[in-house]
């Protein structure tokens, strides 16, 4: 790896060790310490961290990603919520990002565990403020509908850190169903059930009022398929547009990790697409390679190059702009 990649130290032990212990004892996840994410001692030293719900296992198998797939996901936890509610209490965590891996496997996609979580949070911590970063929600059970295999997860935009259970989740335990009175489908125009499935699930997350909405069309329009595999550049563009019309005080986010191929045009290019729904916020990492057996890096971008394209996006009119090799999509977040 180039020597920008390798200079990062990994912050205070302290901080991280402490992390760890109250996330073991709880058995839930948090990308940076899946992924063991570089920015960890940063981060926990900013008191923000990304949680990632629902269990470890994703029911897609998007060929840049490091998360566990190719079996079925763990039933949910009941608990998660609250388990996750008191370790941003005992970490003091003053900004928080919620993940998950692409559950495609229940009912509303694991839209009510995120809302479930999110109030969870709040009734512990007031102050504290709730970012989420969603799969695309499209599909519904498996086995019905197109499935997709290209979400989300923090796990993207990056690699390493960032990234992405429980089956029959529905309702019960926490989550809630699909509220068909938020659906209108004349402002929506949807053209199928699965547009309108998507619609509700990305509504009943927006009813909780996120203090940011993010969601990763990852890499280029050309080399969605190859990346994501079956998921779908306008699909993803049209979950931000969802949100903005929803609510347009919700700040909404997307990320991109470079090293796919991508030309700088073919970046600009997706940076006016999102700007065109009403994206607020982006952030631009570096693709690292998580092991052998997945996509190969084809280019490191360099900081200058970065740099480059963080003020191209500031001048394509984004408010945040993180851009640079060890970005992950929840990079800073809190600020
Ligand atoms: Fe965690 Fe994201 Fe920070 Fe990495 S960049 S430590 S995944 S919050
Ligand atoms: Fe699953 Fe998201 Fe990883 Fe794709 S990027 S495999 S949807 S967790």
């Amino acid at each position: 790896m180039p020597p920008w990649l390798r200079q990062r130290s990994i912050g205070k032990a302290s901080e991280i060790s402490t992390v760890q212990r109250i996330i073991k004892q709880r058995q839930i996840h948090t990308i940076c310490e899946e992924g063991r994410c570089p920015n960890r001692g940063e981060c926990y030293s900013q008191k923000t961290a990304t949680f990632l719900l629902m269990g470890p296992t994703c029911t897609r198998a998007c060929a840049f990603c490091q998360v566990d797939k190719g079996h079925a996901p763990m039933p949910l936890d009941p608990q998660e919520p609250q388990k996750v509610a008191e370790s941003v209490q005992l970490l003091g965590l003053r900004y928080v990002v919620l993940t998950s891996v692409a559950r495609d496997d229940l009912p509303d996609g694991g839209a009510g565990w995120f809302v479930a979580t999110m109030e969870a949070i709040r009734q512990l911590n007031r102050e504290t403020q709730i970012e989420v970063l969603t799969p695309d929600f499209w599909g519904g059970l498996l086995g019905q509908g197109d499935k997709g295999t290209g979400g989300q997860g923090d796990k993207g935009t990056g690699g390493q850190g960032d990234k992405g259970t429980r089956g029959q989740g529905d309702k019960g335990t926490g989550g809630q169903g699909e509220d068909e009175s938020v659906l209108d489908r004349g402002s929506l125009g949807a053209k199928n059930s699965q547009e309108e499935k998507q619609y509700q699930r990305i509504a009943t997350v927006v009813r909780a009022k996120p203090a940011c909405y993010n969601h990763n069309i990852e890499t280029v329009r050309r080399l969605q398929n190859p990346v994501r595999r079956g998921a779908k550049y306008d699909r993803s563009l049209n979950v931000l547009r969802i949100v903005k019309n929803l609510d347009p005080n919700i700040p909404t986010k997307s990320g991109l990790m470079l090293g796919h191929g991508e030309t700088e045009a073919e970046i600009i290019a997706a940076m006016a697409d999102l700007r065109a729904v009403g994206c607020d916020r982006i952030t631009l990492g570096q693709y690292l390679r998580p092991s052998l057996e997945h996509l190969p890096v084809q280019k490191y971008w360099t900081p200058e190059e970065f740099d480059r394209l963080g003020a191209i996006a500031q001048e394509l009119g984004f408010s945040h702009v993180r851009s640079g090799p060890l970005v992950r999509s929840s990079y800073h977040a809190g600020e």
